[in-house]
């Protein structure tokens, strides 16, 4: 039996196209199954963001779930939308819930060439978004003086560590993380590293953060020889840990394909680099969260871009890129295939990613984000619809040629 996939809607162009691409290149070819939960700014401030828990519990239930674009409000946001407070980010929210770790990929195609020439698979970007500096403390300080951590344990025992001794006004900077998060961020990266058949690298500076990289370089280590050495071996899958400067360099010369699992802000910083790299747009990614229960959901790594919407609101034809959308919906139907043993599903999924790259690679028809960094002429810069056309059309002829078995 195949269970529904949780749909999470959004705003502005994100979601427009959203339901374009559903109803042209989705829901003519499959049955659809959804859960669907509308997270449009005005819902969420409707029902004070209760929305948002329940679409993630959703994905807690049936397993796979697939978002769209959401506004983060912000003051100029209350304003336009009228809201009663400025909302927290749903993807902190549901990334909280499942305890997810967030994996972004470039979606790889012939005719754009990545910056660096040896590069031919994707370089999986795996971010532990959880503390580091993200949740640390400073301190500036403006005199000669000194200073010390203290860990006060609940049982009232402590640990004390002088930091230094200051000649002079400077800063300081203290931060945490925790083994139970490594440990599920581990987890996740091996799980979605089995699922995708990849490598995995983990770096970090170990031999300079003696106590604090030293713990993730032996969390990584335990939970890989605990829990997935085994598999990995018989897959012939490797894990790595490399120190992280040896990692930059080991990446430029490789050809990519490999899970490479970052610290929060190595994670941050690497994967816009990446991006860049490889087409240097968001619309070329794709952004899947896995939880250590292997909860998955996949989404567009892109915003709902907005100023598009401006622009299609005033009745305006744009060049918005579907792709990532796209991916996000092939992404899911895949998981869910894969869950449930549905065939027909992964194969669907697999046929649309190959409509959506034949439509850019061998019709050269693009949309404007594409035709900036692209190798050659396009022969057509399209409009969104037109470039949705142009992919269902391909979709079409390979779908029912393989249905039919030629
Ligand atoms: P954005 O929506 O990603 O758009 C920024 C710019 O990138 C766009 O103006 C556009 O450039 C280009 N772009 C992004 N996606 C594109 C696509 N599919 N096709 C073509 N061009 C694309 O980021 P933003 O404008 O900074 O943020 C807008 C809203 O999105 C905010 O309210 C933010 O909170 C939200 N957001 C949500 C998520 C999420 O839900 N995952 C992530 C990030 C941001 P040009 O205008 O130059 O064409
Ligand atoms: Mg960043």
């Amino acid at each position: 039996m195949i269970k529904p996939i949780v749909e999470i809607d959004g705003d502005e162009m994100a979601r427009i196209v959203w339901h374009w691409v559903k109803e042209r290149l989705i829901e003519p070819f499959v049955e659809l199954k959804v859960e669907y939960y509308d997270l449009h700014i005005k819902i969420r401030d409707e029902t004070n963001d209760r929305i948002t828990i329940e679409a993630a519990e959703a994905i807690k239930r049936v397993g796979v779930g697939v978002k769209c674009a959401t506004i983060t409000p912000n003051a100029e946001r209350v304003k336009e939308y009228g809201l009663k407070r400025e909302w927290r980010s749903p993807n902190a929210t549901i990334r909280e819930i499942l305890d997810g770790t967030i994996f972004r990929a470039p979606i790889v195609i012939r005719s754009v060439i990545p910056a660096v020439r040896f590069w031919k698979k994707p370089i999986v970007v795996a971010r532990h978004a959880f503390g580091d500096i993200y949740s640390g403390t400073g301190i500036r300080f403006d005199d000669i003086g000194e200073a010390e951590i203290v860990y006060r344990s609940r049982l009232g025992r402590e640990i004390r560590v002088k930091i230094g001794v200051f000649p002079g006004p400077g800063v300081l900077q203290a931060y945490y993380n925790l083994d139970r998060s490594i440990e599920s961020f581990a987890r996740a990266v091996f799980k979605y590293a089995l699922m995708n058949n990849l490598d995995v690298w983990f770096a970090a500076k170990e031999t300079i953060s003696k106590v604090y990289d030293a713990r993730f370089k032996e969390v990584f280590q335990e939970v890989f020889e605990g829990e997935f050495k085994e598999i990995f071996n018989e897959k012939g899958l490797k894990y790595e840990y490399y120190l992280i400067d040896d990692a930059y360099a080991r990446a430029i010369r490789s050809e990519g394909g490999f899970v490479w699992a970052a610290k929060n802000y190595d994670g941050d910083v690497l994967s816009d680099m990446i991006a860049a790299a490889y087409s240097g747009s968001l619309a070329m990614m794709t952004s899947e969260l896995l939880s250590p229960e292997a909860h998955y959901m996949s989404e567009a790594a892109h915003g709902t871009v907005q100023r598009h919407y401006y622009r299609y609101l005033k009745g305006e034809k744009t060049s918005t890129n579907p792709t990532a959308i796209i991916f996000a919906w092939s992404r899911a139907l895949k998981r869910r295939g894969e869950l449930d043993g549905s065939s027909e599903l992964i194969e669907f999924a697999h046929t649309l990613e190959e409509a959506v790259k034949k439509t850019i690679e061998v019709d050269r028809v693009v949309t404007q984000d594409i035709a900036k960094v692209m190798e050659g002429q396009p022969s057509l810069v399209a409009t969104t619809e037109e470039f949705i056309e142009s992919i269902r059309k391909n979709l079409e002829h390979l779908y029912y040629h393989r249905l039919r078995g030629l």
